[in-house]
């Protein structure tokens, strides 16, 4: 019986516990150890493009940390650790770990940074982000997931992730200015706004381009002297930004 119809998370849960009960923690970790080498062997196979030679080494930490299993719903735990999106409902997916870590190194955070995150969906990204900087602020346009993410992100302990239900396209201007900001659904340019909120010398990662089109992920930085300038990373294939 659903005793928590308004959060079918919560629900989950109980089937996620015999999910982490038939499955051994030392073969989850297996699992999380043979992922982390998937994706250090994809970023040094694609350095030529992303010219970036190494993940960041806290990002790998965190994801070597962070449960990618209780971010999924249970009919895709088994699946929570291959190098793949995988649909979290509502028509939306968790990012694909190799993206994950890319895009988290691309940002080159530090402990005290303040990161804005636009699409929380499951709330994987924003829980690596967190185990590294001081503080994520996410705003999610679809208000089941937000919900169910804040939910997941509390009984894991969070407390530095701060969600918000709405459309990210102004950002949350009242924490601003970011160090970093990261967008996690493909837009056709970079919102004004996000690029107001980012601090001089911080970064902003985005995947630009039309959904079914090629996008390219784009790292845009904004210099001491406020102006902006970007380079296209890598092609990917993110779910639209609603706007
Ligand atoms: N970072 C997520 C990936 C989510 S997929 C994770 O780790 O699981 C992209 C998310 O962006 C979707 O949940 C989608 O609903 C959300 N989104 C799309 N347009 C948005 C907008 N304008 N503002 C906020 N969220 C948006």
């Amino acid at each position: 019986m659903n005793v928590f119809p308004h959060y079918p998370w919560r629900a989950r849960r109980e089937s996620d516990a015999s999910f982490s009960e038939s499955m051994e923690s030392d073969e989850l970790e297996r699992r999380r150890n043979a992922m982390i080498q998937e994706i250090v062997a994809d970023t040094k196979s694609l350095r030529h493009l992303t010219e970036l030679a190494n993940l960041d080494p806290r990002v790998v930490a965190a994801m070597r940390t962070v449960p990618r299993h209780l971010f999924v719903s249970d009919t895709m735990c088994g699946s929570a650790y291959i190098n793949h999106a995988l649909p979290i409902g509502c028509g939306q997916t968790i990012s694909q770990p190799f993206i994950v870590a890319l895009m988290s190194s691309l940002l080159e955070l530090d402990a005290s940074d303040r990161v804005l995150e636009i699409g929380t969906g499951s709330g994987y990204q924003a829980a690596i982000l967190a185990e590294i900087a001081e503080s994520v602020y996410s705003i999610e346009v679809v208000e089941e997931l937000a919900l169910e993410a804040r939910q997941r992100l509390r009984e894991l302990n969070y407390k530095n992730i701060f969600i918000r239900v709405g459309d990210g396209y102004d950002g949350w201007p009242e924490h601003a200015p970011y160090d970093a900001i990261i967008v996690t659904a493909a837009a056709e340019a970079a919102p004004t706004p996000l690029i107001q909120q980012l601090d001089t010398g911080g970064c902003l990662v985005i995947p630009l381009g039309t959904s079914g089109y090629t996008q390219w992920l784009t790292v845009i930085t904004k210099n001491s002297d406020g102006r902006t300038a970007s380079r296209s990373v890598l092609p990917v294939a993110f779910v639209p930004f609603k706007h």
